[in-house]
């Protein structure tokens, strides 16, 4: 019997929450858990409340039922917290953690501050749907439960091709398959698939970008007269750190978007040394060793600057001493 089961024993009214500007991997575990529920635990009465959560999720059952307004009328018996590595990353969701009988986080940032009173985190696995796998029984995964939780990985995994997949991760996501899911279907829909604005505003954020730290670096930045010009939200901006990440040459991305004035959403990326996670959590973020995310205030030139003295002391420490110079696999 996983935790999972056992923390579901004598619960009547369960909430799924996730964290703010949910991406892929936190709409699929919460849309995946509440399906299981559904299928598996009937008499329990599930419900999942999520900010914002995009519409190119919508192909997932039970995304119509998601509640944006996290409004509660008695504690629920089961609150399980899903990818959000703190309680701050919950948002609105804290109340009803904080209101709820019993909670359950299960997670995968190596950052996770242990908030709820069980913790599954696996900082090794790929997604939390990769861990929220692990606390399913097998046989009683269905095939759109299958679906949000291989939306879930490949989402976090950069359709299997990020450091973070494993073999574990193409047995978990081979078992899905085997489900019947559409998985061309899934991956080109909701993972490579932009519309025309969305296109636009990459185009213009990779003209615009700039190099740094001689051509280690790479940093661009999307400010909020822009996305007014182009009509488009952050979920339109999903990918475009991804792109700069893969330039030649290039160790770290990084990517801001205002939310307000003076105030970016800092998103760093790093191809194969730098431990990104660190930094993030140096100005009050976390993520994982390769992607990370914090929220800066102040000038971009001092947003950049400031980022820009923890990425080159770390790049620093990394040099390999006198004779055993490093070979890029870029060479
Ligand atoms: P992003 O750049 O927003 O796609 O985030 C990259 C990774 O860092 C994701 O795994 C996020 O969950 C995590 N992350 C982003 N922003 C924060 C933050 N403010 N605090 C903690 N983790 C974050
Ligand atoms: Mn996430
Ligand atoms: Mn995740």
């Amino acid at each position: 019997m996983s935790v999972l089961d056992q923390k579901l024993k004598d619960a009547e009214h369960v909430a799924i929450i996730g964290h703010i500007r949910p991406d892929g991997d936190c709409t699929g575990a919460c849309l995946g858990l509440l399906n299981y529920l559904q299928a598996v635990y009937p008499q329990i009465e599930a419900e999942v409340f999520l900010e914002e959560p995009s519409v190119k999720f919508a192909y997932l059952k039970g995304f119509d039922q998601i509640q944006t307004v996290f409004s509660q009328e008695r504690p629920y018996d089961l609150c399980v917290c899903l990818d959000s590595s703190d309680q701050e990353r919950l948002g609105e969701g804290r109340k009803i953690l904080e209101l709820a009988k019993d909670s359950l986080c299960v997670d995968h940032h190596i950052t996770n501050t242990d908030f709820a009173r069980t913790n599954v985190v696996k900082p090794d696995a790929s997604s939390t749907s990769e861990v929220l796998y692990g606390l399913l029984e097998e046989d009683k995964v269905t095939k759109e439960v299958a679906e949000c939780l291989y939306t879930g990985i490949i989402h976090d995994t950069g359709v299997f091709k990020y450091p973070c997949t494993s073999p574990e991760t193409m047995t978990i996501a081979g078992k899905l398959m085997s489900t019947g899911i559409d998985f061309s279907r899934i991956i080109d829909g909701s993972f490579y698939q932009k519309t025309y604005v969305q296109n636009q505003i990459l185009g213009r954020a990779l003209l615009e970008s700039v190099t740094f730290l001689e051509g280690k670096c790479i940093f661009s930045v999307v400010r909020l007269k822009d996305m007014k010009f182009y009509s488009v939200t952050s979920q339109d901006l999903d990918g475009i750190v991804e792109q700069l990440r893969l330039t030649k040459g290039v160790e770290c991305a990084i990517f801001l978007y205002e939310i307000e004035s003076q105030i970016f959403k800092v998103s760093l990326r790093s191809k194969y040394v730098l431990d990104v996670s660190k930094i993030a959590s140096y100005f009050g973020g976390g993520g994982h060793v390769r992607a990370a995310g914090c929220t800066m205030s102040g000038s971009i030139y001092d947003v950049v600057n400031n980022l820009s003295e923890h990425i080159e002391r770390q790049l620093k420490e990394l040099e390999p001493k006198e004779d055993g110079e490093q070979k890029s696999a870029e060479d």
